[in-house]
């Protein structure tokens, strides 16, 4: 035990003998007066029944004056061993007989006045006198003497001493188990301020409640206060550091589950999402569709502005997505430039188609980027719960799948996924590595479509459209496999090989012809060589063709895409005689004022608005507006698939001055072209 518990303990244990002790004090004082008492009245009981017996026996020879009777009615008191000695006396007082117990070396008691004696205590603790007056009961009860006996208290008196010591020693035992229950006692409190005294450190005695007036109790304050102190401080610092981690808590939890660039839920968030989407779906049979967003040209916008433009155009794009979703749907960033849409509860296909349009459409608009103006695209693939939920670990990889293909369909489009997907997608793979090779086994070939003028439908030039005849015969059309050229980077061998068929064919037809031209289409990605037009002139220069006999056909994408260099390279051309025509126009960003500023000599009229004329009002009024816009910036216009009279006489009121079209021809190989040519030239001639 140690030094601050033995003071208490100690004090307990003084403090249990001294209750003990007096308690024993207190009963045994208490018992013992208690049975004097018993025994002092029992023994004066049994005393004056013996005496009143001897007087009835004694009064006789008392009164007869008979010594022999006194001697004899004393004898019998020898039986009774507790009566040490009888006197009696006569009324004058004299002493009549007395007797004498043999073992009693008290002689005799003192005399007693009648009536005056009482028993006194001391007197009772050694020995107890009986005083009995002896009367003549015949004559009226007159007083004939008086009887004295003296009872020997010894065996009541050991008697009593027994009853005192058997109390005392059960006081004194109930001390000692008292004490070792307090011992057992002591130990755990004992065990509970030593580790009070643990969590508090070392002793300080400035700290602490003001109470020290016992020093047991003292103890106890001193370690509970030291205790009281330590926690407070370790609560302090506790409370601190969760307040710390709750905070780095709640930063974790955003960077964990939001993309820093966009603040939009990033693919940690996406897969918590996609998971409750699905549970849904389990309970409630609630459907949903996965969007996978791929943006198009993202590469370039960082290559070309930076990172920090990249970032911007990151996050307008999510801002410009958000805003077409309700509240409900979710979207998030979930790599470089990779977003995902998930529609919850659509009730058709058809507004989910919408939506994606809308997002096509959103982020085909040019990105302001601080000085800069970018343009991309997004190609999106979509899987649809329940109808491709069977397995719903594959849903993402669905949607990764449907956007492959609209990749490989030309970007800035959305395809859905289906369970043939696998097979398009391994088909689109195999042509991508049969077109690697369709140039060297000259699969590939320009067909010429005739251009022709409106007024008098002469043929006044060709375009060259691209054929690729596969070894079965199977012809595969530009629109699919010029897409997956610019992608695999293959299109500027393509486009040199079209450009060198068209300058070869042009200058046959040109000898004949002299005004003859041929359109040839560029795509986009042919812009990014800055010596193109070089190139381009030194062919004509090699090939001894005039610049004006080839006609460079762009889309407004174009123009968008690369303003600066391709302003520059188009004036060249221009200026070398070269003339430029706006493929496709009115289906693509219509922006009206690059029209002003590079060289165009055409716009050609996309044939979805010719295909609904004449009826269409909205068609007639888009047809009749370029054709004024034309006009106005003194710039020909050239309408594409006319397949139908009433189509031609529509554009000719409308004043349209040339146009191609089924009506006419579909594009045929040169030596067809060339037939058609002579024919027709011939004909109209
Ligand atoms: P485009 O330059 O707008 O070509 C016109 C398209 O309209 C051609 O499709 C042509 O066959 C088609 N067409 C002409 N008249 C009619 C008609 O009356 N009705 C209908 N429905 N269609 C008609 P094609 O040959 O399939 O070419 C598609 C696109 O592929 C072209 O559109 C052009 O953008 C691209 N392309 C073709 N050849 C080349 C090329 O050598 N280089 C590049 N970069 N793109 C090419
Ligand atoms: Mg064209
Ligand atoms: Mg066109």
């Amino acid at each position: 035990m140690s030094r601050h518990a033995s003071a208490i303990v100690k004090r307990m244990q003084f403090n249990n003998l001294l209750i003990i002790a007096s308690v024993t004090l207190v009963m045994t004082t208490l018992l013992s007066v208690l049975m004097y008492v018993d025994a002092k009245k029992e023994q004066v009981a049994r005393a004056e029944t013996l005496a009143h017996l001897l007087v009835q026996n004694l009064q006789p020879a008392l009164l007869f004056q008979d010594d022999t009777m006194l001697q004899q009615g004393l004898s019998v008191l020898s039986q009774q061993h507790e009566i040490l000695n009888a006197q009696i006396y006569d009324v004058q007082g004299v002493l009549r007989n007395a007797y004498r117990h043999p073992d009693s070396r008290v002689l005799a008691a003192p005399k007693f006045v009648l009536n005056d004696y009482q028993n006194n205590w001391l007197e009772l603790w050694s020995r107890l006198y009986t005083v009995m007056p002896v009367r003549n009961v015949a004559a009226n009860g007159e007083l004939l003497g008086q009887l004295v006996l003296t009872t020997d208290m010894a065996e009541p008196r050991e008697e009593i001493l027994f009853e005192i010591a058997s109390i005392f020693f059960i006081g004194l035992c109930s001390f000692l188990v008292m004490a070792y229950r307090l011992q057992k006692l002591a130990e755990p409190m004992e065990a509970m301020l030593t580790s009070m005294r643990r969590v508090m450190p070392a002793h300080d005695e400035t700290i602490g409640l003001p109470v020290k007036q016992r020093k047991d109790i003292g103890d106890i304050t001193d370690v509970f206060n030291a205790m009281v102190v330590e926690i407070e401080q370790r609560d302090a610092a506790l409370s601190l550091e969760l307040a710390q981690r709750k905070a780095a808590e709640a930063q974790l939890e955003i960077t964990a589950k939001y993309d820093v660039v966009t603040r939009l839920p990033n693919r940690h968030a996406f897969n918590s999402e996609i998971e409750l989407a699905y549970k849904r779906f389990v309970a409630a049979h609630s459907n949903f569709a996965l969007m996978f967003i791929d943006l198009d040209n993202f590469k370039y916008v960082n290559d070309n502005f930076g990172h920090n433009a990249g970032d911007l155009l990151l996050l307008s794009v999510g801002e410009r997505i958000r805003h077409l979703l309700r509240a409900e749907d979710f979207v998030a960033r979930i790599g470089g430039d990779e977003f995902v849409v998930i529609v919850h509860n659509f009730s058709e296909l058809e507004q989910v188609s919408r939506i994606a349009e809308k997002i096509i459409e959103q982020l085909r608009k040019p990105f302001v980027l601080g000085e800069n103006e970018a343009f991309i695209g997004a190609s999106i693939g979509i899987t649809t719960c329940p109808k491709h939920c069977a397995v719903f670990s594959e849903l993402v990889r669905q949607a990764d799948s449907a956007m492959y293909l609209a990749k490989k369909m030309g970007k800035n489009n959305f395809q859905y996924f289906h369970d043939g997907l696998a097979a398009d997608v391994e088909a689109r793979v195999k042509m991508e590595g049969e077109l690697r090779h369709a140039l060297e086994r000259h699969e590939i070939a320009a067909h010429y479509q005739p251009i022709v003028s409106l007024h008098n439908q002469h043929i006044i030039g060709f375009e060259a459209l691209l054929r690729w005849t596969l070894e079965d015969g199977t012809i595969i059309e530009p629109e699919q496999f010029v897409p997956l050229a610019e992608e695999i980077g293959l299109i500027a061998d393509i486009g040199g090989f079209v450009l060198d068929q068209a300058i070869a064919q042009t200058k046959i037809w040109q000898a004949l012809h002299p005004d003859i031209y041929t359109a040839v289409n560029f795509s986009p990605r042919q812009f990014r060589d800055r010596r193109l037009a070089g190139k381009l002139l030194e062919t004509l220069s090699k090939a001894d063709l005039a610049a004006r006999h080839i006609e460079m056909e762009i889309t407004e994408s174009v123009l968008m895409k690369n303003t600066a260099d391709s302003i520059a390279l188009l004036k060249e051309l221009h200026a070398a005689g070269m003339h430029i025509a706006i493929d496709d126009f009115g289906t693509g960003y219509s922006s009206l004022s690059y029209l002003t500023q590079f060289p165009a000599h055409k716009l050609k009229i996309d044939k979805s608005f010719v295909a609904k004329l004449p009826h269409d009002t909205q068609a007639l009024a888009i047809v009749t507006a370029i054709v004024g816009l034309a006009h106005a910036l003194n710039l020909t216009v050239v309408a594409e698939g006319i397949e139908t009279q009433a189509q031609l006489e529509s554009l000719q009121k409308l004043g349209c001055q040339l146009g191609q079209g089924f009506l006419f021809s579909k594009a045929m190989t040169a030596e067809l072209a060339s037939d058609m040519l002579t024919h027709r030239v011939a004909l109209v001639a």
